[in-house]
């Protein structure tokens, strides 16, 4: 048996490479500690102005509440300049 695993496979439970750059773009342009948690999910978007898919970001905090940052992307399609945008529109609300 081989241990390949096809990377057009995205239905698999494997983690997919892309969350893992949002995760460390996210990490390069929040003030966070490595004790945040920054989670990276896909869902369905119902605005009719969208391409159907969103990613939405939520960083988990204990010193504040959760914040969320919601790209208008398919998640292999978000680059980094969207998750830059993301994060200083959070920053201008960010608590203090
Ligand atoms: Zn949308």
């Amino acid at each position: 048996m081989s241990s390949f695993v096809n990377p057009l496979d995205r239905h698999g439970s494997i983690d997919r490479p892309e969350r893992a750059a949002i995760q460390l773009w996210t990490r390069q342009n929040l003030p966070l500690t490595d004790e945040t948690a920054v989670s990276v999910s896909e869902f369905a978007c119902v605005k009719p102005s969208c391409p159907n898919r969103q990613t939405v970001i939520l960083v988990l905090c204990e010193d504040m509440s959760t914040q969320k940052m919601s790209i208008h992307k398919a998640m292999a399609d978000v680059c980094e300049a969207d998750v830059f945008d993301a994060c200083l529109e959070l920053l201008r609300n960010w608590p203090s």
